[in-house]
């Protein structure tokens, strides 16, 4: 039997990777774990929890506008870039401790730098070489930046958390969740913000309902959309730049971020010399088993490109490590997973689009509704709340869920509990509501057209 340095050697310690290391290490497997930059990966150094601290500052705009209409008078209220940031920091850094505690506490050998595949049971890492029966890519993505011209002035969400200051005004290229979160983050913190996005519609693979009222409510709030739009060059103007669009037309902006997509981190550091099947996209094929084409090897999470969010990765580390070192076959379930959209309002859905469920199931019901909430009926704030929910007729059961609004990913999260379990459209008429709240209305709920 081959004698290896470690059974499991992780490269990553993002969401993913973290969780098998802890998980395998807690199982008695011998494991080692290498990072090259910050623990805690993406979601905690340039994603989830910056992203959603950005937010939170954002949204007191929203509450001290609202304040009036409720008694209060606030004066001189103000707002400094560079100590929210200084604050953000700690935050991560404290995260970064914790994850590296976490490691250290299961026993898992921690290793700082970049690794290299040597074969596949070999890695290079910080000087040193060390075997393991298994290795296991957990090496998440990187923001996609297109190649043109004035490519060198161009920032991405990983630049954002770090600004020296806030620019008078932005250009986002892009139209999906990073994008859409950034400009409404920017917005509210005073930036001039346009969004261009070469699609006809923000937010792909949302429900179509929920995309047209979010273009309406962002442009309400001042954010200037340009559907059917993309960039040709982007070129210096002294402290500003130009940005030429394709259809002739130029803007001139402080900064200039592409949200245009994330490329999969899987080359570089010897996947293709080992032969470790990608796909066009670079992603790293893997089976059911997170095993790929090398049997030694597994991947997961980001660079798998599949459902690219932090609970994923982490319940991807969870059933490969329950799986190899439990004895225990506890797949993922990829149905149903609830997602959200961070920006003002928030966005929340779970399961089926309308489309999608046109394409299903033979009929279907629909159910919305759209209300002003009731903490706009003083704060004077013009934007409604908008919830949906689709209904598979034949048997009643609930198959998609849909929410912009106040609190949307907190609502839909426990909606999304009752939707797993197969909770029926007459199910949920039985709850009774909890009142006053916008989350009643999806126990009230009446067909479209009744
Ligand atoms: P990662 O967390 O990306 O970790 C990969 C790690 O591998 C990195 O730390 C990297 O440095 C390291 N690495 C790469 N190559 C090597 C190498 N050769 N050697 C050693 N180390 C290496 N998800 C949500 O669920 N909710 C959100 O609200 C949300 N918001 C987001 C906002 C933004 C702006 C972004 C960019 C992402 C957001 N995500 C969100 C997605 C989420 O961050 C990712 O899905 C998640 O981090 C993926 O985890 P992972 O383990 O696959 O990879």
């Amino acid at each position: 039997m081959t004698d290896y340095d470690y059974d499991l050697f992780v490269v990553g310690a993002g969401s993913g990777g973290v969780r098998a290391a802890n998980l395998a290490a807690n199982q008695g497997a011998r494991v080692a774990v290498a990072e090259v930059r910050h623990f805690g990966g993406t979601c905690v150094n340039l994603g989830c929890v910056p992203k959603k601290l950005l937010v939170y500052a954002a949204q007191f705009k929203d509450d001290f506008a609202a304040a009036a209409g409720f008694g209060w008078t606030l004066d001189n209220a103000s707002f400094d870039w560079p100590s929210l940031i200084a604050n953000k920091n700690r935050e991560v850094e404290r995260l970064q401790a914790v994850y590296q505690h976490h490691l250290q506490q299961s026993r898992v050998t921690i290793f700082n730098g970049k690794v290299q595949l040597l074969d596949a049971h070999t890695v290079a890492v910080a000087g040193a070489q060390c075997t393991a029966k298994r290795i296991l890519l957990a090496t998440g993505g990187w923001p996609f930046v297109p190649d043109i011209a004035g490519k060198e002035y161009i920032v991405t969400s990983n630049d954002m958390f770090s600004l020296d200051k806030l620019p008078e005004r932005i250009v986002i290229v892009g139209g999906g969740y990073i994008a859409v979160e950034f400009a409404s983050i920017l917005n509210s913190l005073g930036v001039d913000t346009t969004i261009c996005h070469r699609e006809p519609k923000l937010l792909a693979g949302f429900d179509e309902d929920i995309r047209d009222f979010l273009a309406t409510a962002l442009r309400k709030q001042g954010i200037k959309i340009l559907f059917d739009c993309d960039v040709q060059s982007i070129a210096a103007a002294g402290d500003a730049y130009n940005v030429r669009l394709l259809n002739g037309n130029t803007m001139v902006t402080d900064l200039v971020m592409y949200a245009t997509g994330r490329t999969p981190n899987s080359r570089g550091f010897g996947l293709e010399q080992l032969g470790v099947a990608l796909d066009d996209n670079g992603a790293i094929i893997v089976d059911s088993h997170y095993q790929t084409n090398l049997p030694s090897i597994y991947a997961l999470g980001d660079v798998t490109d599949r459902v690219n969010l932090t609970p994923v990765a982490i319940a991807e580390g969870e059933a490969l490590v329950n799986s190899l070192y439990a004895m225990q076959q506890r797949p993922v379930d990829y149905a149903n997973i609830p997602t959200a959209v961070f920006c003002q309002p928030n966005i929340a859905s779970v399961g089926l689009t309308e489309a999608k469920a046109r394409q299903q199931y033979t009929d279907i019901d629909i159910y919305k509704t759209e209300f002003k909430p009731l903490k706009n009926t003083l704060s004077g704030k013009d934007e409604n709340t908008l919830m949906k929910m689709v209904v598979d007729h034949a048997t009643g059961k609930v198959i998609g869920l849909h929410m912009v609004g106040a609190d949307a990913p907190e609502i839909i999260q426990g909606m999304a509990v009752a939707m797993r379990a197969g909770a029926t459209k007459a199910l949920f008429d039985s709850t009774i509501g909890i009142h006053p709240t916008a989350a009643e209305e999806f126990v009230t709920l009446q067909q479209v057209g009744t």
